[in-house]
């Protein structure tokens, strides 16, 4: 029997990896100019940090974490998420003592044993960005028009935004007191309409009945309290200024009471941007305020903000998939992959020669293919031709005591003679025709 890919785990072939580098090489650009510093952190940390920062009670520890025991029969999770982590890595190795602000990012993969469908895998990629300091609505506001920059950043024309913002406060500990009583009320009085997995959540984690995708959870939801009510003075006046700002910095926003996040470590301010096209799974980025998570953890008091792009679904957002098409071609990018050369070779004494201009080529940059058989001219043309060559070099033993070679431009049919001194001036010239053509 074959053996198949674990489910929900995606493989990425060619074609993926170019578009996924594509966004993330945007995406690190910017991040860089905004002093984002890269960092890797394990994928796999102590069970114990993803209980105690995302929560025990939280449907990612509950439920959807591969945790296993190894063979020193420690409790070991792929990482959920890369908040925790970072955080763990700030303590562990001092950096709180750093100038502030702390400004990290990181890219890989991350871990939920989650129902795969559309837009939602089991192994999925993250970028993750976090940013630890003191805070106040001008560096909120900015990382969430980071956010934006970067989504965007393959395309960035105004017309073309197909993200929109959603953005809605927790409040802190103390304004979620009465809040939290009140919806649990609620949402006793409507149990009989909530699915199971609500009716589970309702003691455990009654936040998160708000975010259940279940329709009529959604229909009993839409009539609940709503957190903005119930914000204390300086909640509310944070959030009244995190607004101005991001409308003195024209980022648009709709305003969501009943957005919540899946993680406990949330306070104050948090935001999703959705994007057109993605169906049922139509969030490529989420995020939040969490000021307590670093203390929580055995550091020190420090504010922190942070969100994190779904690779994937950003991907899909742009380049569009079998059901959407995207709002980006993605021929250019795949055109990449083609090799911009195939040397042939006519004659069995040219073959160590062809190594060696091969070579020469390719530390010019010059993407080469060469396959050292001993065929006919009209084979190798063709093997070229499948293999979408831009040009071919075609080299005898006649030409080469001419000097001379012939570089063919495959799409167009046409060829030319190239003579030369020695291999350094072939190749030389030779690039110098590939480049001014392209
Ligand atoms: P959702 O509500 O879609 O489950 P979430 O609240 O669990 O998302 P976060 O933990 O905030 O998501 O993760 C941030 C981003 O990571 C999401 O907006 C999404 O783009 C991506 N993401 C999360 N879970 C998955 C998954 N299972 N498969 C693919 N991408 C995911
Ligand atoms: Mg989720």
């Amino acid at each position: 029997m074959k053996i198949q890919a674990v489910r929900g785990f995606k493989d990425w072939l060619p074609e993926d990896f170019a578009k996924y580098e594509y966004l993330i090489k945007l995406a690190k650009n910017i991040l860089k100019t905004y002093n984002y510093k890269e960092i890797k952190i394990p994928i796999l940390e102590k069970t114990e940090l993803f209980v105690r920062s995302i929560g025990e009670f939280t449907d990612i520890v509950q439920k959807e974490t591969y945790t296993f025991q190894d063979r020193n029969k420690e409790f070991l999770t792929l990482r959920p998420e890369a908040t925790a982590g970072i955080c763990r890595m700030i303590i562990e190795k001092g950096l709180f003592v750093n100038p502030k602000p702390l400004k990290f990012f990181t890219i890989g993969p991350m871990f939920r044993h989650e129902r795969p469908q559309k837009g939602r895998l089991r192994e999925f990629y993250q970028i993750d960005v976090e940013l630890f300091s003191p805070l106040n609505p001008h560096i909120e506001a900015e990382l969430i028009f980071l956010a934006m920059e970067i989504l965007k950043a393959p395309f960035s024309s105004q017309e073309k935004n197909i993200y929109t913002l959603e953005l809605n406060t927790l409040g802190c500990p103390n304004c979620r007191i009465k809040y939290k009583e009140d919806l649990l009320k609620f949402l006793e009085e409507n149990k009989e309409n909530l699915c199971e997995t609500c009716k589970e959540r309702i003691t455990r984690n009654p936040l998160r009945v708000l975010d259940c995708k279940n329709e009529t959870c959604k229909e009993v939801v839409s009539k609940s309290p709503i957190i903005t009510e119930y914000l204390c003075k300086e909640c509310k006046d944070h959030f009244i200024s995190l607004k101005e700002v991001l409308d003195f910095i024209g980022i648009k926003y709709i305003e969501n009471p009943r957005l919540v996040r899946g993680l406990d470590y949330y306070v104050r301010t948090i935001f999703e941007i959705k994007a057109k096209g993605l169906g049922a799974q139509d969030t490529v980025a989420a995020g939040g305020r969490y000021d307590y998570l670093l203390k929580e953890l055995g550091g020190p008091e420090l504010p922190a903000i942070g969100f994190a792009i779904g690779l994937e679904r950003w991907a899909i957002s742009i380049f569009g998939d079998e059901e959407n098409k995207g709002i980006l071609e993605s021929k250019k990018i795949l055109e990449k992959l083609n090799p911009d050369l195939f040397i042939i070779l006519l004659g069995k004494e040219l073959l160590n020669k062809g190594f060696e201009l091969a070579t020469l080529l390719r530390k010019k940059g010059i993407r080469c293919e060469i396959t050292y058989e001993e065929k006919s001219l009209k084979a190798q043309l063709k093997n070229a031709d499948k293999l979408l060559a831009k040009y071919s070099l075609i080299l005898g033993d006649e030409e080469l005591k001419k000097k001379s070679a012939i570089l063919r431009n495959m799409k167009k049919s046409i060829q030319e003679e190239v003579e030369f001194k020695n291999w350094e001036d072939l190749s030389t010239k030779v690039l110098k025709k590939i480049k001014n053509e392209s």
